[in-house]
């Protein structure tokens, strides 16, 4: 169930809702909007006298929501969701988000050569894998805790903020430390554990889709970590598996328009492990910003050939300037800046 609050309700009927649903032996989550606060009841809803809490002060209305995920839903909260994640970084508003960086963090110079680049084609958001989940046991597994601080030092030199990946539960306070965006990659989308101790954590996390994740799985994933505490979920569109073998991955851009229609989250859209050759990844990011997507989430490298994960897919510096010129004015008829 959602209650949704009255514009003109006061802190303290808030409150009593609050505690009203807490005796239940339900959990509150109030989503504070700028419109409007809804409390979300999570927990066996029918418990709750549907009639009794519309008559309460500052309630507006109560209902039921239809979709089984809820928290991410659309039908809960109205306005797009806005992710802050450093001062002047916001993902889900009017600004479009580059994240770019290597596939993986191999040592400091690299790291630091692409994201030069990256900061001066306008991409605020450094990318790079510590942990990486690699399909077979023998290729390069990143380089843990050491990649972290690699990352964390060139974000802090360029001013940038940083994402990477967490493959698993134990990791996630050492990964929060360094990182100020926690990424879920496909493999792991539905690693409910995973998700759930994410949910605890206070810093944005990018999920992306699993590679054979139906639209309705991957929300439920979002929900999993919403439910859990965490509003500050990004998701993010990878490409799927199809019969098709001319690309990595087939790109299903409509899961854009779907996911804004559906929920309130931000997405971004990875070119990269979808297209998996750089020619075909200006195309497919341009495509992205066209049909709504809040950001990017690219590979840079300044020496491809010679990187340990990903080469074959990874954008050189004056590709991603051109491809991120040829982004504005897209941006700029949608309304949006970059
Ligand atoms: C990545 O971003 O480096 C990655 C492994 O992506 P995905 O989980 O989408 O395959
Ligand atoms: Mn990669």
């Amino acid at each position: 169930m959602i209650i949704v609050m009255k514009k003109t309700a006061t802190d303290d009927e808030i409150k009593t809702i609050i505690a009203e649903i807490k005796d239940n032996d339900l959990k509150p989550m109030p989503l504070y909007g700028t419109e409007r606060t809804v409390i979300a009841v999570i927990g066996d809803e029918r418990i709750l006298d549907k009639q009794h809490i519309k008559s309460m002060p500052g309630v507006s209305d109560a209902m039921l929501v239809l979709p089984p995920y809820k928290l991410v839903s659309r039908e809960t909260k109205f306005e797009d969701t806005i992710v802050t994640v450093k001062d002047g970084i916001k993902i889900g508003g009017k600004e479009i988000q580059i994240m770019a960086g290597p596939c993986a963090v191999e040592n400091y110079e690299f790291v630091s050569q692409a994201a030069k680049a990256c900061k001066k084609s306008g991409a605020k958001i450094l990318r790079g894998g510590a942990f990486k989940p690699r399909t077979g046991p023998y290729s390069f597994q990143g380089l843990g805790e050491e990649g972290l601080k690699i990352l964390q030092q060139v974000g802090k030199e360029e001013n940038m903020a940083t994402v990477t990946e967490v493959l698993n539960p134990k990791d996630i306070e050492l990964v929060a430390q360094y990182t100020d965006i926690l990424q879920v990659g496909a493999r792991n989308m539905q690693n409910f554990n995973l998700l759930e101790e994410l949910g605890k954590v206070d810093k944005p996390v990018l999920l992306k889709r699993g590679m054979s994740a139906k639209i309705k799985e991957w929300l439920l994933a979002a929900e999993y970590i919403m439910s859990n505490g965490n509003p500050n979920v990004i998701m993010c569109e990878r490409g799927i598996r199809t019969f098709e073998q001319e690309i990595r991955s087939t790109l299903a851009l409509t899961s854009v328009p779907i996911i804004k229609k559906l929920s309130h989250l931000p997405i971004i859209v990875d070119p990269s492990h979808s297209a998996g050759k750089p020619y075909l990844i200006p195309p497919m990011a341009k495509a992205a910003i066209a049909c709504g997507a809040d950001g990017i989430i690219v590979e840079v490298h300044p020496k491809p050939e010679e990187a340990l994960c990903d080469g074959q897919q990874a954008l050189l510096p004056d590709i991603f300037d051109t491809m991120m010129q040829e982004i504005k004015p897209i941006a700029k008829v949608l309304g949006r800046v970059l």
